[in-house]
């Protein structure tokens, strides 16, 4: 723990701890120093595995695709995944389909 990460509301690097939260002397944002650690790169699947780049998952629902009439089925395999930091937490491209964002909650991690 050497160095705190900057504000997420206005970049600043002059944040310091008080007791587990990390405060901004520039905007006054407040927010947990675990969550900072974890930033958003820490995504976990359906049952709570821990997700990496480069993972492969299987999808655990059938996932209608936005703007088309495809439907990722249930057990389709996405491999190469890419955290990403967004409410669809992985990027990833699917043969036939191309890119898209999943959200973590619907897949598993494969074995
Ligand atoms: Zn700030």
């Amino acid at each position: 723990m050497d160095t705190l990460p900057p504000c997420p509301e206005c970049r600043s690097t002059f944040t310091y701890e008080v007791e587990g939260t990390l405060t901004c002397p520039e905007c006054g944002h407040e927010w947990p120093l675990a969550a900072a650690a974890e930033a958003g790169l820490e995504v976990r699947d359906s049952v709570g595995n821990l997700l990496a780049d480069g993972d492969t998952v299987t999808l655990i629902k059938d996932l209608k695709l936005k703007g088309s009439s495809s439907v990722l089925k249930i057990g389709t395999k996405v491999r190469g995944i890419r955290l990403a930091d967004s409410d669809h937490n992985i990027d990833c491209k699917i043969p036939g389909i191309g890119p898209i964002g999943l959200k973590s909650e619907f897949v598993k991690k494969a074995t």
